[in-house]
């Protein structure tokens, strides 16, 4: 019996496989394809915009040098703002002192990738780490007990204490499980297009908001993206023919524009759903498995790999059994507001661009918004991902939030310090009385004391495997409640006399 059996070899299943083996957990991923690489996934139609939350999960694994090796990028974009329903935001107008908690980081922006070169790296992480990925295999059945869940795979059955849903935007685990899925149907249908144009000159560069609906020209020739406003009518069984194309794309540009040729086209619609809880018993849900929407504004993959940061960590220390009670529920209380959050902002760029007259007079409001530093700057954050908070209860400013990159004279920063997948002390005091505290979980904390570049007016912070604040010690003296704080995420302990200090003392 596997510990964790997870659908889906996506970024989103592979990211969560690599999270479990990195904690020890016995790992199968099932996944219905059986080559791993396509037309599709390659650029330029697999393209994919990563946010600066997520290049920092991949840095704070130390998976970034490989992930813009597989991107064939050297870093993360030069500060590429994004868009709102095709309004682009001016990367200048963003406010920085505006934009609470940031220190300098390799994951300050975000990155163009494909999802090949996500999951290439990602598929090698997890076969490093133990990871079993079976491919050609669909799963088809399953079923769950108080011990664990069957799922029939291909010919076989296969067993394991959880199975993780990672199968995308049409889950058959979230069917078989009964997951409760709502929400709003769509509006419209959109296609991605690597396309043959006789006359692309017709065609305005970027994106272009018309009265019938939206048209994208983007930079390779011929990669096209449109969004007509049929209400979800079209019949997506089948990728969509030339003469169609043409006909959607001549009606929402106004022009006469012709394809000879379509080389590769794709389907989608902005269907918002999600599911009421992430988890049923012994199956839980991720990513796109848990939430759809449209792909504006480029956010499934990055609220996919938050979930897997999110959820990897809980799940292994409640199969290693040192979950303390109710840490596996917190995956849904924490995420799932943030799924919700994403659905409504494709909603609310659906709602803006929709034909007829109300939507261009929405636009103009924006537009004038957008020329102002505080909407740019509430909307790059909006995107960046950074910005995250869970409600963990407490009302100190850093508690719940992203850490900031925090990092000691010498050099020792965060973002290192977590690529174990364990939980960080940061003390900037070397204090005594922490240090021995924080001695109780030498197996699942790291303490690390020395002074900091930037502490931020902290004298120490806990930081959770997946970069959650979830304790600080402010110099007003709210030091108490780190055992509390410690115990609440990662468990009770060993008796505190055999425990021995996990610790790292760096000098001035
Ligand atoms: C045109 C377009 C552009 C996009 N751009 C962006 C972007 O810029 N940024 C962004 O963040 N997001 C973007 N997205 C969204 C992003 O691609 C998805 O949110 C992301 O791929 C979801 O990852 P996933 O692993 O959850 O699901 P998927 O990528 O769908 O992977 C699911 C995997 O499960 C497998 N599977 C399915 N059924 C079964 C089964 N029964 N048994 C076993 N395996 C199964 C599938 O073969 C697949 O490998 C875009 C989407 C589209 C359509």
């Amino acid at each position: 019996m596997y510990d964790v059996m997870i659908a889906g070899a996506g970024p989103v299943g592979l990211f969560l496989a690599g999270e479990l083996g990195l904690a020890g957990c016995s790992v199968l991923v099932l996944e219905r394809q059986a080559e791993p690489h396509s037309p599709s996934r390659v650029m330029p139609l697999g393209m994919r915009g990563l946010s600066a939350g997520s290049v920092e999960a991949f840095y704070r694994r130390g998976m970034l040098p490989a992930l813009l090796a597989a991107s064939d990028v050297r870093g993360p974009s030069p500060r590429a703002a994004g868009h709102f329903a095709g309004m682009m935001l001016d990367p200048a107008a963003i406010d920085d002192g505006a934009l609470p908690f940031r220190l300098p980081s390799p994951a300050m922006e975000g990155m163009m990738t494909s999802l090949d070169a996500v999951e290439t790296v990602l598929a090698e992480r997890a076969v490093k780490l133990g990871v079993e990925i079976r491919r050609g295999v669909p799963v088809t059945a399953i079923a769950q007990d108080d011990e664990g869940a069957t799922a029939r795979a291909g010919e076989d059955e296969y067993r394991a204490r959880w199975l993780v849903g990672c199968d995308g935007g049409r889950s058959t685990v979230r069917r078989l499980a009964g997951f409760a899925f709502v929400g709003t149907e769509p509006q419209l249908t959109g296609y991605v297009a690597l396309a043959d144009v006789a006359d692309l000159e017709k065609l305005r560069p970027g994106f272009n908001l018309t009265p019938h609906g939206m048209y994208l020209r983007m930079r390779t020739p011929g990669h096209l993206g449109m969004m007509d406003f049929d209400g979800g009518a079209y019949d997506r069984s089948r990728p969509p023919a030339r003469e169609h194309l043409q006909a959607v794309l001549r009606r929402i540009s106004g022009t006469d524009v012709t394809l000879t040729g379509v080389r590769l086209a794709s389907s989608f619609t902005d269907r918002a759903k999600q599911t009421t809880s992430y988890r049923r018993g012994r199956v839980l849900l991720a990513g796109d498995a848990a939430h759809i929407h449209s792909p504006l504004g480029g956010q499934g993959l990055n609220l996919g790999i938050g979930d897997a940061m999110n959820l990897g960590w809980k799940l292994a220390a409640t199969v290693r059994g040192h979950a303390p009670a109710g840490l596996l529920d917190t995956y849904t209380a924490e995420r799932h507001p943030v799924g919700a959050r994403v659905l409504d902002w494709s909603r609310a760029q659906v709602a803006v661009m929709r034909p007829g007259a109300h939507a261009p007079a929405l636009q103009g409001l924006l537009r004038e918004l957008l020329e102002t530093r505080d909407a740019t700057t509430y909307v790059y954050d909006r995107l960046s991902g950074t910005s995250l908070r869970y409600d963990l209860g407490s009302d100190r400013p850093l508690i719940g939030r992203n850490a900031p990159e925090l990092r000691l004279v010498d050099g020792t920063a965060l973002g290192e310090l977590l690529q174990r997948g364990l939980g960080v002390v940061l003390d900037f005091d070397a204090d005594r009385p922490l240090r021995a505290a924080a001695g109780r979980w030498p197996d699942r904390i790291r303490y690390v004391a020395g002074p900091a570049r930037d502490d931020l007016g902290l004298r120490a912070v806990l930081v959770r495997p997946d970069g959650v604040v979830a304790w600080a010690a402010a110099d007003d003296g709210d030091g108490a409640g780190f055992e509390r704080s410690a115990e609440r995420w990662f468990g009770a302990t060993a008796d505190r006399a055999t425990a021995g200090p996990a610790e790292v003392v760096r000098p001035g």
